[in-house]
């Protein structure tokens, strides 16, 4: 069990504790205590808006600000976040720990590219401002550190006006991997937001087949509708029982999906879906059952040709254990804090059932695959890579541990995840 804290007063509650947490979204063990009993500090009641630039779009807030709320503020007025990841209750502390990325990456980059300004509490205790040009090493660790360079405890982002608070939507049915990696890429060069879902769970030539997605912010002139921020959302009221969710009922699901985008359509799209889809489904993890799932994404870098991620493809329909779900991007920025995911390539965000050992044996397969190939994972997604693994495709650990001893002598500052992979003692 945690000593969880949570407070309007982030800079009082972040003083005795050794790491804080958001919204709990990230799927492994960054924001769970390195031991039992460690204190941690909640930030979501820190959520206060500090100023807003009119002119500039500069936003300055505390930590624990939810996209939602974000959202639900600056939309209607013409703003939003350049990059906004698969949900959005998330906090702005998460989103720069994490560095995350949106369907736009080969366009605006990470979170992390928008990110101006962080004042943060150190391990030491002490209170400090950082940014590209003040304290930059600092600045760039706490970028994608996964919350181990200290507490953030307000940040400063830039805006991006919007024409209208519209996605306007092309839908692509594909039945090809090889296409669909080509299509993504061709996409990418018109469209702002592209992302592709993939049914892993089809047999023989349907294995792969999906749908493509791009969309753009919708011009004033085809938004002719009022947009309503007020969304249903139904609930998950029950773990289902893994009996409802085997890998029968999954390829059905699969199929459907895939049924349901046999046409190729175009039109206005309301942002929650377009952006959010998973969230109109409160507690939609239930649905994996008692023993859950696990996810697994890695970007497997790519230049001009498209065979390590074809490779890849074929690794998976290996795997001991179904692969539910398959998320596709295209990435083209490197990230920009110093252990950030990001990479020039391809990402794939797996779905997998938790099964003991096989599992296991899964991710460590697509791990070996990440080396060989010069790849990375996710960390924020992480709870099965093995130290020895991560080390081996990061060369840039080293460095991190180094820097963070500089502000954290003692180290104080430590979660689940800092310890089974960065040799932070328990
Ligand atoms: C349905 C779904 C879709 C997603 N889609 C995407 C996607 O498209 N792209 C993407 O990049 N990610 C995606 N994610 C992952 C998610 O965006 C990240 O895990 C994000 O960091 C979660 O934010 P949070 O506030 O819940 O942080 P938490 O999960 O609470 O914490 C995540 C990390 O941030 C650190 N942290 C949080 N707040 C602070 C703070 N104030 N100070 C210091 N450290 C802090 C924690 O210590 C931890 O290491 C998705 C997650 C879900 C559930």
């Amino acid at each position: 069990m945690a000593d969880e804290r949570l407070s309007e007063n982030l800079e009082r509650i972040t003083r005795e504790a050794t790491l804080t947490r958001g919204l709990g979204r990230s799927y492994g063990d960054a924001s769970l205590p390195h031991a039992s009993g460690a204190r941690i500090a909640n930030s979501v009641l820190a959520n206060r808006l500090i100023s807003f630039n009119l002119e500039t779009g500069a936003l300055r807030a505390e930590a624990g600000l939810s996209l939602q709320s974000l959202k639900e503020i600056f939309l209607p007025r013409g703003w939003f976040t350049p990059v906004t990841p698969g949900t959005q209750f998330v906090t702005l502390g998460g989103m720069v720990a994490s560095d995350v990325h949106g369907k736009n990456q080969h366009v605006e980059g990470d979170f992390g590219h928008h990110v101006r300004w962080i004042r943060l509490r150190l391990g030491s205790g002490e209170i400090v401002e950082c940014s590209e040009t003040v304290e930059p090493e600092l600045f760039f660790a706490t970028i994608g550190g996964m919350g181990l360079t200290g507490h953030i405890l307000e940040v400063e982002i830039q805006m991006q006006r919007v024409e209208s608070p519209w996605i306007w939507q092309r839908r692509e049915r594909i039945h090809d991997v090889a296409i669909t990696l080509r299509r993504l890429r061709e996409a990418g060069e018109q469209w702002p937001f592209t992302v592709a879902w993939l049914d892993l769970l089809a047999d023989g030539r349907d294995f792969g087949r999906g749908a493509l997605m791009c969309g753009r912010w919708a011009t004033r002139a085809e938004a002719t509708k009022p947009l309503s921020l007020q969304v249903k959302r139904r609930a998950v009221p029950v773990d289902v029982p893994g009996i409802v969710l085997n890998r029968r009922a999954m390829r059905l699901f699969n199929a459907v999906q895939f049924k349901w985008s046999q046409r190729d359509s175009e039109g206005l799209e309301h942002p929650e879906t377009f952006f959010y889809p998973l969230d109109k489904l409160l507690d939609w993890n239930r649905m994996y059952g008692k023993w859950g799932f696990i996810q697994h994404q890695a970007v497997i870098p790519c230049d001009d040709s498209i065979e390590p991620a074809l490779q890849y493809f074929d690794l998976i329909r290996t795997l001991e254990v179904p692969v539910y779900l398959c998320v596709l991007k295209d990435c083209a920025h490197e990230g920009r804090g110093t252990i950030s995911f990001p990479l020039q390539g391809y990402t794939f965000a797996l779905d997998l059932p938790f099964r003991p050992d096989a599992t296991q044996r899964a991710v460590d397969r697509l791990n070996e695959f990440v080396i060989e190939n010069g790849g990375r994972i996710y960390l924020t997604k992480d709870g099965h890579t093995r130290a020895e693994h991560l080390r081996a495709m990061d060369p840039r650990l080293d460095g991190f541990n180094e820097l963070r001893r500089r502000w954290d002598p003692e180290g104080r500052i430590r979660s689940a995840l800092s310890v089974r992979l960065l040799g932070d003692t328990p």
